[in-house]
């Protein structure tokens, strides 16, 4: 039997809507959208002074609950993983308060197995080292996170990735997606 290829999909913001938004409007009282953004830092919108309590706020909800899917992702995963091996991979770290990382792993976790659940959470990946692993495919809206080996590298358009020229994406083997139809037109 031919084994099948392994296609490593990210999560935030690719997957689900941006948590780090939801949580700064949140903490701020504001109405930030995506819009606002062409950086992918949306903390730095919090105080230096105040990123001690924001921390302290960070998981006063649980941060993944309610957050909505980016259109056709989950529908598109269900068909890719009759296709493909799928593994999630993600990082679950927060950049600026690392060891306040815990409960985001069980948030995510839980997420992933309540709403997709036709994935095996066997093949869930929390790291922020991507280049370690290896695949067939990385879909990802990091362009930083495209270093491995990984022959097929898909960025999923994003707000903060709208700047990269496609010279920059050639001269690293990427290309641009424009969401999950898209997605599905290539590997499907
Ligand atoms: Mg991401």
């Amino acid at each position: 039997m031919e084994q099948r290829k392994k296609l490593l999909v990210d999560f935030d913001d690719t997957i689900c809507e941006s948590v780090t938004l939801t949580i700064v409007n949140r903490f701020l009282g504001t109405n930030y959208t995506l819009q606002d953004f062409d950086d992918y830092m949306i903390d730095d919108k919090i105080p230096p002074e105040k990123l001690n309590e924001y921390f302290e706020h960070y998981f006063d909800v649980d941060p993944y609950e309610n957050l909505p899917f980016i259109e056709g992702a989950k529908e598109a995963l269900e068909k890719l993983n009759k296709k493909y091996d799928v593994y999630i991979c993600s990082s679950c770290i927060l950049t600026k308060s690392p060891a306040s990382s815990a409960k985001l792993f069980t948030s995510k976790f839980n997420y992933l197995v309540k709403n997709l659940p036709f994935l095996d959470p066997a093949k869930f990946i929390f790291t922020s080292s991507k280049d370690v692993c290896c695949g067939d495919i990385l879909i990802d809206d990091y362009f930083h996170n495209f270093k491995s080996n990984i022959p097929t590298k898909l960025l999923f358009d994003s707000y903060h990735n709208k700047k990269l020229t496609e010279e920059e994406l050639k001269a690293r083997g990427v290309q641009r997606v424009m969401g999950w139809k898209h997605i599905c037109e290539i590997l499907l």
